[in-house]
């Protein structure tokens, strides 16, 4: 039991980590809308404040409803699963290519888990606030959910740390994938020629965030677009059909951080409430939204 229950692992992970990861991503953030409200300014377009009180207040309830408790149940399982592992795989100079390795997998698992949270009902639920931002703005990137356990993202991520990668590694990728996935919610920038087709880029996010037809479930990818060609859900945004932003349906207050933050599990919850059939329950939980 002595593996998991070290409290150096914990402070570790939560407190060094944790903390560093949260106080520079805080930072990028500032500065990156900083950028984003100054080129509003110059180009004479209204900057949606209303979109960015939204989703600070959406990131508060995040912060203060779970991100340390999803930290600890990560903690738990990973440093569980990591004794168990099959292999020791080090990242350090001597072995860069570790780290390409590592990156990769990150980056699947990420696609994988991004995927299921638009295909599986009880995972929508957490990651349908993320796409309720109705403007692509950087702060959009910041509407996360108030119960991250639920959302069950840490799942998707152990097999890498099964395969040997130290969980303080998995973490630390990850961290840096969603940093650079900030910088993908933006109108400011038009598509980006070959990178395009290699990177997550804010055009192919605009693509993701879109509720036209044709860019509906479609490029899921992280940091790398490779997943989706694979997979067959890549949809370049086309110059004719400018992505619509928001839930489909849309909400009927689509301001309002209680409904946004709550809205799909409360349906989930009547839907379950209202039948006494456990396979409709089931198809309620784990079918597609
Ligand atoms: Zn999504
Ligand atoms: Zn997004």
């Amino acid at each position: 039991m002595e593996w998991f229950l070290s409290t150096e692992h914990w402070y570790k992970l939560i407190f060094q980590e944790g903390y560093a990861a949260g106080r520079a991503a805080f930072a990028l953030i500032i500065f990156a809308m900083l950028i984003e409200v100054i080129a509003y300014r110059t180009q004479k377009k209204a900057y949606p404040w209303e979109e960015a009180r939204v989703s600070l207040a959406l990131m508060l309830g995040h912060l203060l409803a779970g991100a340390a408790v999803h930290g600890i149940i990560f903690g738990f399982f990973a440093y569980t699963v990591y004794h168990y592992r099959l292999f020791t795989l080090t990242v350090d100079m001597n072995h860069w290519y570790m780290g390409v390795l590592l990156f990769v997998l990150c980056d699947f698992a990420y696609y994988v888990m991004h995927r299921a949270s638009h295909s599986v009902n009880l995972l929508w639920a957490s990651h349908a606030v993320h796409h309720s931002a109705q403007r692509m703005i950087v702060l959009a990137s910041i509407r996360l959910t108030w119960f991250p356990v639920i959302s069950g993202v840490f799942l998707f991520y152990l097999p890498i740390v099964w395969l040997g990668f130290t969980p303080e590694w998995v973490y630390g990728m990850v961290s840096a994938s969603l940093a650079y996935q900030f910088a993908v919610h933006t109108e400011l920038v038009p598509r980006l020629g070959w990178l395009d087709y290699v990177f997550d880029t804010p055009s192919n996010h605009r693509v993701h965030h879109g509720t036209n037809d044709i860019y509906i479930n479609k490029n899921y990818g992280g940091i790398l677009m490779i997943w989706d060609h694979i997979f067959g859900t890549y949809q370049v945004e086309l110059a004719d059909n400018k992505p619509q932003f928001g839930l489909t349906p849309a909400l009927p207050r689509p301001s309002n951080v209680f409904d946004i933050a709550l809205g799909q599990f409360r349906n989930i919850a009547k839907g379950l409430v209202n039948t006494s059939n456990w396979k409709s329950r089931i198809n309620i939980l784990f079918g597609p939204p």
